[in-house]
């Protein structure tokens, strides 16, 4: 290859997420010489979480940003590099991956995707105009600005009912609006959100989001009586799931969801081309889960740079 900005690795992974972190440090502490690729914004979904309480040995509580700063130190003290570069494209030629950024390109035999996800917007009328002024998809970073004002969360999984507890630490007025009769998230969760006082408002769904300059109210509509209301709030925070962020390896089979498909090592149908996190098929999609693809993904590609 002609360009002179080339760096060549055992290991290359992109994202710098959960995922991606614990894949890193178990690699470069196996001998692998290991880059993680990162865009611009680090950490992935954990800097979101403002509690991190289920994560086995971590107690008490921390929040997510700390937590993913000692991931990133420790994979660091064990030789992994992280380097911030936006990756164009994925090749591979003969047996390396060939990875363009804009000012670099990166080799190696190879390669993991830990991209995770994005959060999915709720697509109504007002929410983009609205974002920033009232509207949010992130607690930790904007809840603060509504101390004791009135809030509604949307959505029914763990994030949904996990950050609708915490916003209910800084207002007494938290409402979480479900287009179901009943949650999709953890007993455990549910319970300790009904506990905090957030009231639970069922079989709606979010028509529009309304105000001037900014968030003053969400028109709802019950999705069983078909009668629509309005709801006045000060803000909207939400929390309707993901998407995979898959645009780099295109030809790669995806489930019905988009997700990444691979073997229980974390190998996609491409031999060297790893998947781990978020943006993999799987089950359940906790951080203990991200870490554990992660690690496995590492000792697989270990155990076949040692043979
Ligand atoms: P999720 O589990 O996919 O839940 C998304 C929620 O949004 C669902 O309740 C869904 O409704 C609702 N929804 C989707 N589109 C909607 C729309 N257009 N209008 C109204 N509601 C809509 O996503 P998540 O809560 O972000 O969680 C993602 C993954 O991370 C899950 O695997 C979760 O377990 C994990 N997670 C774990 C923790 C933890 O353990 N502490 C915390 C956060 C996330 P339906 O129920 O009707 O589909």
């Amino acid at each position: 290859m002609e360009n002179i900005d080339i760096e060549e690795f055992d290991y290359i992974i992109i994202g710098a997420g959960a995922a991606g972190l614990a894949s890193a440090q178990y690699a470069a502490r196996g001998g692998l010489k290991t880059v993680i690729l990162e865009g611009m914004a680090e950490g992935g979904q954990i800097m979101q979480i403002t509690e991190l309480e289920n994560y086995p040995g971590v107690f008490p509580v921390v929040n997510g940003i700390d937590f993913i700063k000692k991931m990133r130190e420790q994979a660091v003290s064990f030789g992994a590099e992280i380097q911030t570069a936006q990756v164009l494209s994925i090749d591979k030629i003969e047996n390396k991956f060939v990875i363009k950024t804009k000012n670099k390109t990166f080799t190696a035999p190879f390669l993991c995707i830990a991209t995770g996800a994005v959060h999915r917007n709720l697509e109504v009328p007002g929410e983009k105009e609205l974002t920033g002024r009232g509207v949010s998809y992130c607690a930790v970073c904007d809840g603060p600005f509504f101390r004791n004002k009135k809030i509604v969360v949307i959505g029914g999984g763990d994030s949904a009912c996990s950050e609708a507890t915490y916003l209910s630490s800084i207002s007494g007025d938290v409402s979480i609006i479900h287009r179901r009769d009943s949650f999709r998230a953890q007993k455990s969760v549910i319970d300790k959100m009904l506990a905090a006082g957030v009231k639970p408002i069922y079989d709606t769904v979010v028509e529009s989001i309304n105000g001037s300059n900014k968030v003053e109210s969400v028109t709802l509509k019950n999705v069983k009586t078909g009668e629509t209301s309005e709801f006045q709030t000060d803000a909207v925070f939400i929390f309707t799931g993901m998407i995979p962020q898959t645009e780099l390896v295109g030809m790669l089979p995806k489930d019905d969801t988009g997700y990444l498909i691979t073997d229980e090592n974390m190998e996609t149908s491409m031999p060297g081309l790893f998947a781990a996190g978020d943006v993999r098929s799987k089950p359940f999609r906790q951080i203990v889960t991200a870490v554990a693809d992660g690690a496995i993904a590492a000792l697989t590609v270990a155990s076949r740079v040692e043979n």
